[in-house]
Protein backbone atom coordinates (compact mmCIF):
# COMPACT_ATOMS: atom_id res chain seq x y z
CA UNK A 1 0.00 0.00 0.00
CA UNK A 2 1.35 3.25 -0.54
CA UNK A 3 1.75 5.46 2.31
CA UNK A 4 1.42 9.30 1.88
CA UNK A 5 3.98 10.49 4.14
CA UNK A 6 6.61 8.78 2.02
CA UNK A 7 7.85 10.41 -0.97
CA UNK A 8 7.87 7.99 -4.07
CA UNK A 9 10.83 9.31 -5.45
CA UNK A 10 14.37 7.93 -5.10
CA UNK A 11 17.33 9.61 -3.50
CA UNK A 12 20.20 9.02 -4.97
CA UNK A 13 23.89 9.77 -4.67
CA UNK A 14 26.56 9.95 -7.72
CA UNK A 15 30.10 10.90 -8.04
CA UNK A 16 30.42 12.74 -11.40
CA UNK A 17 30.44 16.07 -13.40
CA UNK A 18 27.46 17.59 -13.31
CA UNK A 19 27.27 18.70 -17.11
CA UNK A 20 27.49 15.48 -18.49
CA UNK A 21 24.17 14.12 -17.07
CA UNK A 22 21.42 13.21 -19.04
CA UNK A 23 18.49 14.06 -16.79
CA UNK A 24 15.59 16.67 -17.24
CA UNK A 25 16.76 19.67 -14.83
CA UNK A 26 20.38 20.22 -13.31
CA UNK A 27 20.49 22.80 -10.56
CA UNK A 28 23.26 25.20 -10.72
CA UNK A 29 25.30 26.78 -7.78
CA UNK A 30 25.07 30.35 -9.00
CA UNK A 31 25.85 34.02 -7.96
CA UNK A 32 23.27 36.58 -7.63
CA UNK A 33 24.34 37.89 -10.75
CA UNK A 34 23.41 34.54 -12.88
CA UNK A 35 26.65 35.84 -15.00
CA UNK A 36 28.56 33.01 -14.11
CA UNK A 37 31.22 32.54 -12.18
CA UNK A 38 33.81 29.71 -10.77
CA UNK A 39 33.40 26.16 -10.01
CA UNK A 40 30.04 24.33 -11.28
CA UNK A 41 28.65 27.28 -12.42
CA UNK A 42 31.57 28.13 -14.39
CA UNK A 43 31.46 24.54 -15.95
CA UNK A 44 27.90 24.81 -16.45
CA UNK A 45 28.63 27.99 -18.42
CA UNK A 46 30.90 26.40 -20.96
CA UNK A 47 29.36 23.34 -21.33
CA UNK A 48 25.91 24.66 -22.13
CA UNK A 49 27.63 27.83 -24.52
CA UNK A 50 27.42 31.59 -25.01
CA UNK A 51 23.75 31.17 -25.11
CA UNK A 52 23.26 30.34 -21.63
CA UNK A 53 24.57 33.51 -20.77
CA UNK A 54 22.87 35.94 -23.16
CA UNK A 55 19.52 34.00 -21.43
CA UNK A 56 20.72 34.92 -18.20
CA UNK A 57 21.20 38.65 -18.76
CA UNK A 58 17.75 38.85 -19.18
CA UNK A 59 16.98 37.51 -16.12
CA UNK A 60 17.70 40.10 -13.63
CA UNK A 61 19.82 38.19 -11.43
CA UNK A 62 18.52 35.81 -8.57
CA UNK A 63 18.48 36.36 -4.78
CA UNK A 64 20.28 34.48 -2.19
CA UNK A 65 17.83 31.30 -1.45
CA UNK A 66 15.68 31.75 -5.08
CA UNK A 67 15.84 29.93 -8.39
CA UNK A 68 15.32 30.72 -11.46
CA UNK A 69 15.30 28.41 -14.62
CA UNK A 70 16.47 28.23 -18.33
CA UNK A 71 17.12 25.87 -20.85
CA UNK A 72 19.73 23.47 -21.02
CA UNK A 73 21.05 24.57 -24.77
CA UNK A 74 24.44 22.50 -25.54
CA UNK A 75 24.24 20.44 -22.09
CA UNK A 76 22.51 16.86 -22.07
CA UNK A 77 20.04 18.39 -19.64
CA UNK A 78 17.28 19.83 -21.02
CA UNK A 79 16.79 22.53 -18.49
CA UNK A 80 18.84 24.50 -15.67
CA UNK A 81 17.79 25.90 -12.72
CA UNK A 82 20.29 28.45 -11.26
CA UNK A 83 19.66 28.36 -7.50
CA UNK A 84 22.03 30.97 -5.18
CA UNK A 85 23.34 29.05 -1.78
CA UNK A 86 24.08 31.72 0.97
CA UNK A 87 27.62 32.33 1.55
CA UNK A 88 28.62 30.99 5.06
CA UNK A 89 29.32 33.42 7.83
CA UNK A 90 29.77 31.14 10.54
CA UNK A 91 26.04 29.67 10.94
CA UNK A 92 24.25 32.48 12.83
CA UNK A 93 22.73 33.87 9.31
CA UNK A 94 20.05 32.33 8.49
CA UNK A 95 22.50 30.17 6.05
CA UNK A 96 20.52 27.22 7.17
CA UNK A 97 17.07 28.37 5.97
CA UNK A 98 18.42 29.67 2.99
CA UNK A 99 19.89 26.45 1.71
CA UNK A 100 17.20 24.99 2.37
CA UNK A 101 14.78 27.52 0.44
CA UNK A 102 17.63 26.76 -2.68
CA UNK A 103 16.24 23.17 -2.66
CA UNK A 104 12.64 23.58 -1.75
CA UNK A 105 12.25 26.40 -4.62
CA UNK A 106 14.98 23.77 -6.84
CA UNK A 107 12.22 21.27 -7.25
CA UNK A 108 9.30 23.49 -7.36
CA UNK A 109 10.63 25.19 -10.92
CA UNK A 110 11.63 21.39 -11.83
CA UNK A 111 8.01 20.24 -10.74
CA UNK A 112 6.51 23.30 -12.91
CA UNK A 113 8.24 22.21 -15.79
CA UNK A 114 7.27 18.55 -15.65
CA UNK A 115 10.87 17.28 -14.59
CA UNK A 116 10.77 13.52 -13.66
CA UNK A 117 14.77 13.55 -12.64
CA UNK A 118 16.84 16.44 -11.08
CA UNK A 119 20.27 16.41 -9.87
CA UNK A 120 21.85 18.68 -8.05
CA UNK A 121 25.57 20.36 -6.73
CA UNK A 122 26.28 20.45 -3.50
CA UNK A 123 25.48 23.54 -3.15
CA UNK A 124 27.51 26.59 -1.33
CA UNK A 125 30.00 24.00 -0.06
CA UNK A 126 32.52 24.98 -2.57
CA UNK A 127 33.60 28.68 -3.07
CA UNK A 128 30.93 29.70 -0.29
CA UNK A 129 32.23 27.72 2.44
CA UNK A 130 29.17 26.06 4.07
CA UNK A 131 30.77 23.26 6.15
CA UNK A 132 29.99 19.93 3.46
CA UNK A 133 28.79 17.70 6.77
CA UNK A 134 26.23 20.25 7.81
CA UNK A 135 25.07 20.98 4.68
CA UNK A 136 24.63 17.58 3.12
CA UNK A 137 22.06 16.25 5.45
CA UNK A 138 20.62 19.96 5.14
CA UNK A 139 20.21 18.83 1.25
CA UNK A 140 18.58 15.50 1.77
CA UNK A 141 15.79 16.57 4.16
CA UNK A 142 15.23 19.92 1.89
CA UNK A 143 14.59 17.39 -0.34
CA UNK A 144 12.62 14.91 1.33
CA UNK A 145 10.48 17.87 2.31
CA UNK A 146 9.65 19.06 -1.05
CA UNK A 147 9.02 15.94 -2.39
CA UNK A 148 6.28 15.35 -0.61
CA UNK A 149 4.79 18.29 -2.13
CA UNK A 150 5.80 17.87 -5.65
CA UNK A 151 4.97 14.57 -6.62
CA UNK A 152 5.64 14.34 -10.02
CA UNK A 153 9.38 14.17 -9.30
CA UNK A 154 10.81 10.21 -9.92
CA UNK A 155 14.53 10.83 -8.97
CA UNK A 156 16.58 13.61 -7.08
CA UNK A 157 20.38 13.19 -7.75
CA UNK A 158 23.03 14.24 -5.69
CA UNK A 159 25.57 14.97 -7.75
CA UNK A 160 29.29 14.64 -6.23
CA UNK A 161 32.09 16.14 -7.64
CA UNK A 162 34.52 14.69 -4.92
CA UNK A 163 34.97 11.63 -3.50
CA UNK A 164 34.38 12.65 -0.17
CA UNK A 165 30.91 14.50 -1.03
CA UNK A 166 29.83 10.99 -2.51
CA UNK A 167 31.03 8.79 0.44
CA UNK A 168 29.22 11.57 2.51
CA UNK A 169 25.74 11.40 0.88
CA UNK A 170 25.88 8.04 0.06
CA UNK A 171 26.08 7.23 3.84
CA UNK A 172 23.26 9.42 5.22
CA UNK A 173 21.06 8.14 2.56
CA UNK A 174 21.91 4.51 3.51
CA UNK A 175 20.60 5.39 7.02
CA UNK A 176 17.00 6.15 5.44
P1 LIG B 1 29.34 27.63 -4.25
O1 LIG B 1 29.81 29.00 -4.67
O2 LIG B 1 27.82 27.54 -4.14
O3 LIG B 1 30.06 27.13 -3.04
P2 LIG B 1 31.02 25.99 -6.04
O4 LIG B 1 30.84 25.81 -7.51
O5 LIG B 1 32.25 26.71 -5.58
O6 LIG B 1 29.67 26.70 -5.51
O7 LIG B 1 30.99 24.56 -5.32
C1 LIG B 1 29.81 23.83 -5.14
C2 LIG B 1 30.10 22.35 -5.32
O8 LIG B 1 30.16 22.06 -6.72
C3 LIG B 1 31.42 21.88 -4.74
O9 LIG B 1 31.18 20.66 -4.03
C4 LIG B 1 32.27 21.60 -5.98
O10 LIG B 1 33.19 20.55 -5.75
C5 LIG B 1 31.21 21.16 -6.96
N1 LIG B 1 31.54 21.18 -8.40
C6 LIG B 1 32.46 21.92 -9.07
N2 LIG B 1 32.43 21.62 -10.39
C7 LIG B 1 31.46 20.68 -10.55
C8 LIG B 1 30.92 19.96 -11.67
N3 LIG B 1 31.39 20.15 -12.91
N4 LIG B 1 29.93 19.06 -11.45
C9 LIG B 1 29.43 18.86 -10.21
N5 LIG B 1 29.88 19.51 -9.13
C10 LIG B 1 30.87 20.40 -9.29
Amino acid sequence: MHNASQPRATLRALQADITTLPVDAIVNAANTSLLGGGGVDGAIHRAAGAELLAVCRTLNGCQTGDAKITAGFRLPARHIIHTVGPIWRGGKANEAALLAACYRRSLELAADAKAKTVAFPCISTGVYGYPPELAAPLAINSARDALKEFSGIQEVLFCCFSREDFELYARLLAQG
